[in-house]
């Protein structure tokens, strides 16, 4: 296969603090011989594991890119043992914009991998990651949220996995990031993820939801940053004790968890996030919108549980998550 044509700035096998970025050439109306940026950081001190935090993966999830530019301006090589990889916007260019996809090419990254040296600037950016970086990990955090169009309870996650020993690792570390929830997590969609890339190749990855609707709040955002160092810790990449949180277990066990609008229209919840929501339940009513004295349709759960996530704007389209229900287990 070719190779990348993104260079990195910084030299992963030096100690100390670098700050610097990952370079792509992107030729364009505006800059003949302009390049994407997305800024990086490495902080290594010695031998020792490599952890791999990104943020931006999708560019709406604020939580993520807080805690990890934050922990860039702060992480000191003398409390590491080992190496940290730090890119707060992987998928720069949708982070520019405040968009889920890129406005390049319009992908989305975490259903671009492995990705392809000569594709579209998203597909190179899922490349460099499955060939170049991917590989120096033994720890992966991948930060999410629920961007402009959902929103979660706080959680942090990693999925069931078929070898059951790399399962263990990486729930070991969702018990330690210690978010108000935590999720043995169901993929809908796992094709081309991050996730599943990194997991193919032994990784342990841990990911998270930590609210969304295109912002961040001040508990989400602490959520973030005191998670992410008890992992570090935990992880032993970072010298200290795990401050030890209270955490509630979630399983999402099948496609029942979903609940999908077949109508547009506006949608009205009868039923917040956190609240205990059983099957057969009405979860939210959507009224058609051009015209007055027609009825709403009922939308109803198949399955009960903790009402988990739900659709973020006011108004919905015919295929649209509406809501996601969970088990409390342990
Ligand atoms: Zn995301």
């Amino acid at each position: 296969m070719k190779p990348s044509p993104i260079t990195a700035s910084v030299d992963f096998d030096a100690d100390g603090v670098q700050h610097g970025f990952l370079r792509l050439p992107y030729s364009r109306d505006d800059a003949a011989w302009g390049s994407v940026m997305i800024p990086l950081c490495v902080v290594k001190n010695g031998a020792g594991p490599t952890a791999l935090l990104t943020g931006g993966n999708h560019g709406d999830e604020y939580e993520g890119p807080i805690a990890l530019f934050d922990l860039a301006l702060n992480l000191l090589p003398d409390q590491v043992t080992g190496r940290v990889i730090i890119v707060p916007a992987m998928n720069q260019p949708a982070f520019g914009a405040g968009t889920r996809t890129s406005p390049i090419d319009r992908g989305n990254l975490n259903r671009a991998f492995p990705g392809r040296p000569d594709g579209s600037v998203t597909e190179k950016i899922a490349d460099y990651f499955q060939r170049v970086l991917l590989p120096m990990a033994d720890v992966v955090v991948d930060f999410h949220s629920g961007g402009r169009t959902l929103d979660f309870l706080p959680f942090c996650a990693a999925h069931i996995l078929p070898d059951k020993a790399q399962e263990a690792k990486a729930f070991r570390l969702v018990q330690a990031f210690g978010a108000p929830y935590s999720v043995r997590m169901l993929e809908i969609d796992a094709v081309g993820m991050y996730d599943t890339a990194a997991e193919n190749m032994g990784k342990v990855f841990v990911t998270t939801e930590l609210g969304g609707g295109g912002t961040a709040s001040a508990r989400t955002v602490g959520v973030a940053i005191d998670g992410l160092r008890n992992v570090l810790i935990a992880a032993g990449v970072v010298r200290g004790g795990v401050q030890e949180r209270p955490t509630q277990w979630l399983d999402m066990p099948d496609g029942d968890c979903f609940t999908f609008a077949e109508d547009g229209g506006l949608i009205r919840f009868c039923a917040d996030l956190g609240d205990r929501v059983s099957a057969g339940q009405v979860i939210a009513l959507i009224y058609p919108t051009g015209r007055t004295g027609a009825a709403p349709t009922e939308l109803r759960l198949r399955r009960g549980g903790l009402f988990t996530a739900r659709h973020f704007p006011g108004l919905v389209k015919p295929g649209d998550c509406v809501a996601v229900v969970a088990d409390e287990v342990g």
